[in-house]
């Protein structure tokens, strides 16, 4: 099932990038989900995670990996830990010289994710229960940020921890009717913004979040 998804995303240019590919067959996604869904691991959807959270589904992991432009060596900070899932495949890009620090605002989700991680063998992911709307300053700057919840717009925190040359990725618009991929890149301390496609993700909470009723 693993090698129907790699055929698949091959057949139609999904993904293109050798060690994009390589990442996704090296961790293994079995350990990141519940184990009531583990037959379901490869299958091309997002799946329940504890919380009321999701763990996304592989084409919008790998795509958003890809569109990332990791380097060997780089330092990502991740909002929204959920599973561990797609910060174990950004630990494989950056390989044991980079880093990736990972926030999640649900403490079950912590446990659930640093578990995952370990079982998986993976030793260069921190996993960091915060509000990560707020980035994370003790860490700064980041070559790489990814945000993984939808953003009501990409929080002022995080593009002041980007580094010059960084560059951003996360989805921005409405929780109901989905939201756009933006990737900001900060050149000359200037941020040129792109649109990547649509998306549904759950809800960023926190200080620059969505607010809750
Ligand atoms: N990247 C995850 C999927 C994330 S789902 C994976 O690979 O499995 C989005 C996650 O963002 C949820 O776990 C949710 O609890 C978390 N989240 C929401 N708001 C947050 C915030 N302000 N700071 C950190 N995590 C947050």
């Amino acid at each position: 099932m693993k090698e129907e998804l790699i055929s698949y995303w091959k057949t139609y240019g999904v993904i293109r990038d050798k060690d994009v590919l390589q990442a996704f067959k090296d961790v293994p996604r079995e350990n990141f989900v519940p184990e009531k869904f583990a037959d379901q691991a490869y299958i091309d959807s997002p799946l329940p995670i504890a919380g009321g959270q999701t763990i996304s589904q592989p084409s919008t992991v790998m795509v958003m990996t890809e569109e990332l432009k990791v380097k060997t060596g780089q330092k990502i900070l991740e909002v929204g830990t959920g599973s561990g899932y797609q910060a174990a495949i950004l630990s494989k890009l950056v390989g044991s010289k980079g880093k990736v620090v990972s926030t999640e605002i649900v403490l079950e989700l912590v446990d659930f994710a640093r578990k995952n991680l370990e079982r998986s063998g993976i030793e260069n992911v921190e996993v960091i229960e915060h509000d990560g709307s707020l980035g994370y300053e003790k860490e700064a700057p980041y070559d790489r940020i990814i945000i993984t919840a939808a953003c009501p717009k990409i929080p002022e925190p995080l593009i002041k921890q980007l580094k010059n040359g960084g560059i951003l990725l996360g989805p921005v618009g409405s929780i109901l009717r989905g939201q756009e991929m933006i990737r900001i890149t900060k050149k000359d301390d200037e941020l040129k913004e792109e649109i990547l496609g649509e998306f549904l993700f759950v809800p960023l909470r926190g200080k620059h979040g969505f607010k809750e009723k």
